[in-house]
């Protein structure tokens, strides 16, 4: 779907409804969205031979083509302007959403200041048969909503299936189409599945949609175009990964999957069940405020942890010694090794003692710019040239940490000439070359990788894995960076055999992140976090949002700042240059009622979005960074 269509406002927009009397000469008008960043309707005349309903997608001629939209009303007229042009034809035989269904949408498109089309759109299965009938989703009044469950732990996918046994209609959303083509098979053992991804095609999409909604089938798999698909009360609604930055991608709907079903969950009584080795800091959070329960269970046998300090060793050596003894090993007992070796260098730390710089104000690191020679926090723009000494230890060896993909490779060649070795960095690597990467790295004994990479093991399938510097990750410019890089080796312990070792090379060893996978201790992780996250304003305190303009030397960038500045309830931090593209940045805090206080504050500005793709985009609640 193409998105920021420069020419919508051609079209004759909805006038207000006027109740008129049906007179036998009354004609139908829809009002029609589009995925466009423009908040009203557009108004269609219905030919005679048509009916439509609200929540029906429909094509209509939009800027000189003829575009998909969702009808959002359906009115009489008794004098329709001949100038008002026809609807083309139906796309679904019948409406997808009900009027809550509708209702919903644009709650969702409230809350991430994206157009109420662009939202809807997003949130709908591939046009096909099988609709045939119109679909209301029940609400109950009898069913009391239950407290939304975190499976935690090991097993934690064992006990969703057990739950999924029966009897209630249940759907499972994953992060992506391969992880929906597994669930999809573990659930073929239940009962019959609809598949609502993309792995499905276009028909059986379609006809799942309804199959779920009319009881033809029990479960269903799908991914985010699956948020919506109607449910009875008290069905259930898995999350796979709760925790997954995956669950929130570019575009419309700019929503994290996660808040997306817990609004639903309540809305229509639905029991909500999410997985995760390592829960978000935010629902981590709902469960210690009792808005949510964790189900955590006896931890997994868990493989012996190292926290190797490579200090005076990697300025010239990619692995510590204890690195090239525990892949000795891991090899010789036919197990396979995965290194982990960070893609992004942004950062500056002390080789001697270890710290990582930070702004004082944010507490997120430093990016570090080797050609201007400066140090500026994402943040709050502060700015300044590097120290001449640790302000820690007072070490003078100050540098950019990291280590390349390649250079890992050439070490490892060096040590283990005879042994299988292949490189993945799927983030890199896609289509084509990324397949052909994959199968390599599918048959190698020790592959190294990227993040990404690890997906390629199952749980205990690892003699060792060895993150090579993940301060490069604890470094990154982002006040997540410690519970990704958390997440991540928890995820790496998860996938290594327990004999086995996990070892990570770094130099701030006592981190809590490290310390909390060591000690394979979830709260020793949170605790911390929690605390740096509420003395500094960070979410689940305070929520935050990201501007992003592109300069047309309009003066964009100063008309938004002056907005904000008008609005008491937020802090805006001034506008930051994005290294490498075109744009400014800047970054706004408020509190739970952001979405709201920020349209305010915005006003007709929100609509520049109309004039040019990109020349203004707003996330509200990020979860990736930098943008
Ligand atoms: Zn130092
Ligand atoms: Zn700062």
């Amino acid at each position: 779907m193409s998105r920021g269509d420069g020419h919508v406002g051609d079209e004759a927009p909805a006038t207000p409804h006027t109740p008129a009397l049906m007179s036998p000469s009354a004609r139908s008008v829809a009002d029609v969205v589009f995925d466009a960043p423009v908040e009203q309707p557009f108004s269609y005349r219905v030919p005679d031979d048509m009916t439509v309903g609200a929540g029906q997608r429909v094509a209509a001629p939009l800027g000189g083509a003829e575009r998909v939209g969702l009808v959002v009303g359906v009115r009489e007229e008794s004098v329709v302007s001949a100038r008002l042009r026809p609807i083309t034809r139906l796309v679904d035989a019948a409406p997808l959403l009900g009027p809550s269904g509708l209702e919903f949408a644009r709650f969702l498109a409230g809350q991430s200041l994206t157009s109420f089309g662009s939202t809807a759109l997003a949130l709908l299965p591939p046009p096909g048969p099988g609709a045939t009938s119109a679909v209301a989703s029940a609400v109950s009044e009898a069913v009391t909503p239950e407290s939304p469950l975190v499976l935690s732990g090991s097993g934690r996918e064992r006990r969703l299936l057990d739950r999924l046994a029966g009897p209630r209609v249940a759907l499972v959303i994953t992060s992506d189409v391969e992880s929906a083509g597994r669930w999809a098979q573990r659930l073929e053992k239940l009962a019959r599945v609809a598949r609502l991804d993309s792995g499905a095609d276009d028909a059986e999409r379609a006809a799942g949609w309804h199959a779920l909604a009319t009881g033809r089938a029990r479960l269903a798999v799908g991914t985010r175009s699956a948020l919506l698909t109607p449910l009875p009360a008290g069905a259930t609604v898995a999350l796979i990964d709760e925790h997954e930055a995956a669950h929130k991608p570019p575009g419309p709907p700019r929503l994290h999957s996660r808040d997306v079903i817990l609004e639903r969950g309540a809305r229509e009584a639905l029991s909500v069940v999410f997985t995760s080795a390592t829960p978000s800091v935010e629902m981590w959070w709902r469960c210690e405020s009792e808005a949510a329960t964790l189900a955590s269970v006896t931890p997994a046998r868990w493989p012996a942890v190292t926290i190797a300090d490579p200090r005076g060793i990697t300025r010239r050596e990619a692995l510590t010694p204890p690195v090239s003894r525990a892949m000795r090993e891991a090899l010789a007992a036919g197990r396979r090794v995965f290194l982990e070796v960070s893609r992004v260098s942004s950062g500056l730390g002390c080789d001697e003692c270890g710290a990582i710089f930070r702004c004082d104000r944010c507490g997120v690191a430093f990016g570090w710019s080797a050609v201007r020679r400066t140090l500026t926090c994402w943040l709050c723009g502060a700015g300044r040239p590097p120290m001449d000494t640790c302000p820690q230890c007072g070490g003078r060896r100050l540098t950019p940490f990291g280590w390349g993909v390649e250079r890992v490779e050439q070490s490892v060649r060096r040590r283990f000439p005879s042994a299988r070795i292949a490189r993945y960095d799927p983030e890199a690597r896609r289509g084509r070359r990324g397949e052909d990467q994959r199968a390599a790295a599918a048959g190698a004994e020790v592959v190294i990788g990227t993040r990404g990479a690890l997906k390629l093991f199952g749980p205990g399938a690892l003699g060792l894995a060895a993150f090579i510097s993940p301060d490069q990750l604890l470094g990154l410019p982002d006040f997540r960076a410690a519970e990704h890089t958390f997440a991540l080796l928890w995820a790496a312990a998860e996938r290594v055999h327990p004999e086995g070792e996990l070892i990570v090379q770094s130099r701030n060893p006592s981190h809590y992140a490290l310390e909390a996978v060591a000690q394979q201790d979830l709260a020793t992780f949170y605790r911390a976090e929690l605390k740096f996250r509420a003395e500094l304003g960070y979410p689940p305190f305070r929520r935050l949002a990201v501007i992003v303009v592109r300069p047309r030397g309009d003066g964009l960038v100063e008309r938004v700042t002056a907005a904000l500045a008008g609005a008491r309830q937020l802090v805006a931090y001034p506008p930051i240059a994005i290294p490498g593209r075109r744009g400014s940045r800047i970054v706004v805090k408020g509190g739970p009622d952001l979405p709201q206080v920020l349209a305010a504050a915005l006003g007709d500005l929100l609509s520049v979005r109309r004039q040019r793709p990109g020349i203004m985009e707003v996330e509200v609640d990020p979860v990736e960074w930098p943008f």
